[in-house]
């Protein structure tokens, strides 16, 4: 009888501590957010609405209890954000069309920042994707791609993190950040199979762009981006997993974008 108790006592035991294989691997790992809080400090392209918060009520009612509620208002295209295919591309996926498979995968960190901090007009080229696989092997089919230029570390300064803290339609000439150039989202496109691409500037094509030639190409193969991705300098070049949610907005072109990394 004595026997059985204990045996008894060993398989509950056993029953409440097992973990599963997505338990343990959850258990061992570091979570990273890669994205920025919103408030009247985000930073939007300099035509774009910025981010309104305003107060519905808060404190307590008449009937005695505590009760917050706010409500908010801002472009679909600021902060850490989404950019849905159709931004750029008759016809292509809205940010409800896009499968949540496509939205999650391993990271590929391209670490761009020594050059990208002294010039910052560079484009992320075909040979920095290249000098990526020298080390680290082929991009991985089903990769998202980050662009690490270094940007993060003025956010959110409009002056430092764009080139300027002007607003309105004059100011966007006058846009400095780095982005990827259209020859390499060309080499992407044609020789690689991503599912997405981000990075830690307000846009994929460079400050100095006018026509935008590598959100064109990413989004006529229905690759979406990611803009103003934090902490991206918390990545290792490879080894992560992400996750990037965006706002479920129904024909958006895109949308606030909840982005974290899982490094196991
Ligand atoms: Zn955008």
């Amino acid at each position: 009888m004595k026997h059985l108790l204990v045996l008894l006592l060993f398989f509950m035991l056993a029953c409440t501590t097992q973990e599963t294989p997505i338990d343990q691997v959850l258990q061992n790992g570091q979570w990273i957010d890669l994205s920025y809080d919103f408030s009247d400090e985000t930073i939007y392209w300099p035509t774009a609405e910025t981010f309104k918060f305003d107060t519905v009520f808060a404190g307590f009612t008449d009937s005695g209890f505590y009760y917050t509620a706010y409500q908010y208002c801002a472009a679909e295209h600021g902060g850490t954000h989404l950019d849905a295919p159709i931004h750029f591309a008759e016809g292509k996926k809205t940010i409800d069309q896009l499968s949540i498979s496509q939205l999650v995968g391993p990271a590929a960190v391209i670490d761009v920042s020594d050059k990208a901090l002294d010039d910052r007009d560079y484009q992320v080229s075909a040979a920095d994707f290249q000098a990526w696989e020298k080390t680290h092997g082929k991009l991985p089919d089903g990769s998202i791609v980050l662009l690490r230029t270094g940007s993060g570390k003025f956010w959110p300064d409009r002056e430092t993190y764009m080139g300027t803290a002007e607003l309105g339609p004059a100011a966007v000439a006058k846009l400095h950040f780095p982005g990827l150039a259209p020859d390499a989202a060309t080499w992407l496109v044609e020789n690689r199979k991503i599912k997405a691409l981000g990075l830690d500037t307000p846009s994929i094509d460079y400050g100095q762009s006018t026509l935008f030639e590598s959100h064109q190409i990413l989004f006529k193969e229905n690759i979406p981006g990611f803009e103003n991705v934090a902490n991206l300098e918390k990545l290792p070049e490879t080894g992560a997993f992400i996750i990037a949610l965006p706002m479920k907005i129904k024909d958006g072109s895109g949308g606030p974008l909840r982005i974290v990394a899982f490094l196991p």
